[in-house]
């Protein structure tokens, strides 16, 4: 076989359906946040981040930044080994402890990303429970596929955050059989929120266990910023709460939150847990940090809310589409591939305004869109030309609009 013609031809096709990925190159620039220094051929650019999934700008925190700096200049840079050999350092303990209580629940285990976490947690779980059976929201994110595809074990989709659908699934499998239900709280590009409590009533009335996802909420929603179960006051009734410290965190990191059991159960037989190196102390003292910080503090979620609030209030002053939700992500559709990176490219050359254009197969094929995420350190000049350059070139490609908002 020629291997390189093979690559190349393959690459080919994703350029020829207009889904090849480019990547921005950037240089994030602490305390400026969402500005950003962009490299491309043309040299060095400024632009405005309107996609990251810092939510809440942590990721430049003074708070964050002390931390990981003291623990940099007092355990130094790695950690040294696995969790089991040598690399258990004082700050993965004392974050899994913050992490526990952050959800109410009686322990937290660790991992190096909410991929990991996923993949690993969900593989284990439904691999090493005898003869188990997994019902998995047809939305859930590519990380909780792949740890259930894994396990082997005999797997179910339910219709996305349809709970009647699940009960019906349920009512006709072996009500002997452990079952396992895995979902999302909220699911990142349609910006949609799961009937959670309902979704717990069908899962228990079935004797079923609970896995939520909650890498999108985590930080943003609840009095402590512990997700959309803490703020719906359902946390005691989910058996794993997963999430990120990448996200609105700030850091990297993935975990799970369960009882001391289920902890120490994954911790035990996960591969994905026991053969890699643990976080650097640095990132797992940043991220406790971050953490306590948003425990006591609303104010990041209040202007969060109120920035959202307004970046939507605007574009559907001009007509421009976007799908609507409950959440802090703003889907603006566009429905064609190559529209959507032409408008993305567009926005970047003309007005330093980075979007990355989200095609198929992250969204379906139709639905292609422009995920914006306004942070609480966008202001309102930054929202003003966001709004109006996607104005511009809305009507430059004569794209639909909707009718003002009454
Ligand atoms: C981003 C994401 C993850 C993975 O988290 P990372 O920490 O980025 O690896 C897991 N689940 C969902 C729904 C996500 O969007």
């Amino acid at each position: 076989m020629n291997y390189e013609a093979f690559f190349e031809s393959e690459l080919a096709k994703l350029r020829e359906e207009g889904r090849y990925r480019v990547f921005a190159e950037l240089e994030r620039i602490a305390g400026s946040f969402p500005r950003a220094k962009r490299y491309s051929e043309d040299g060095v650019d400024a632009v405005t981040v309107w996609c990251s999934n810092d939510y809440l700008g942590m990721g430049q925190s003074r708070v964050v930044l002390d931390a990981m700096h003291a623990a940099l200049d007092q355990c130094g840079a790695g950690a040294g080994g696995t969790r089991n050999i040598s690399g258990t350092n004082h700050h993965h303990v004392l974050l899994e402890r913050e992490l526990a209580d952050l959800h109410g629940k009686e322990a937290a285990l660790l991992f190096t990303s909410g991929y990991v976490s996923n993949w690993a947690a969900l593989g284990t779980l439904c691999e090493k429970i005898p003869n188990c059976i997994v019902l998995s929201d047809a939305g859930n994110h590519a990380s909780m596929i792949e740890g259930i595809r894994h396990s082997r074990a005999e797997r179910h989709l339910f219709r996305h955050n349809d709970p009647e659908h699940l009960d019906a699934l349920l009512r006709d499998m072996d009500p002997s059989r452990p079952k396992l239900v895995a979902f999302e709280s909220v699911y990142s590009m349609d910006g949609d929120i799961a009937p959670i409590a309902e979704i717990c009533d069908v899962a228990e009335a079935h004797g079923a266990m609970t896995y939520l996802d909650e890498v999108h909420a985590v930080g943003m929603y609840g009095p402590r910023g512990g997700g959309v179960a803490e703020r719906e006051g359902l946390m005691d009734r989910l058996t794993v709460i997963e999430g990120t410290l990448g996200k609105a965190i700030g850091v990297m990191g993935g975990y799970i939150a369960a009882s001391t059991a289920l902890c120490d159960f994954v911790r035990s037989f996960a591969s994905g847990f026991i053969f890699t190196t643990a976080l650097p102390p640095a990132i797992a003292a940043g991220a406790r940090a971050s953490i306590e910080h948003l425990k006591v503090s609303g104010a990041e979620r209040a202007r969060h809310q109120e920035r959202v609030a307004k970046v939507r209030r605007r574009l559907a002053n001009l007509g421009i589409p976007t799908m609507d939700n409950p959440s802090h992500i703003i889907p603006v559709m566009v429905g064609d591939p190559k529209k959507c990176k032409m408008i993305s490219d567009w926005l970047m050359q003309n007005h330093g305004i980075y979007v990355q254009p989200i095609n198929y197969p992250t969204v379906p094929k139709g639905t292609e869109r422009l995920r914006i995420t306004p942070t609480p350190l966008h202001s309102d000049e930054d929202i003003e030309h966001l709004v109006q350059a996607l104005s511009e070139i809305w009507s430059h490609c004569e794209l639909a609009r909707k009718a003002a908002a009454a």
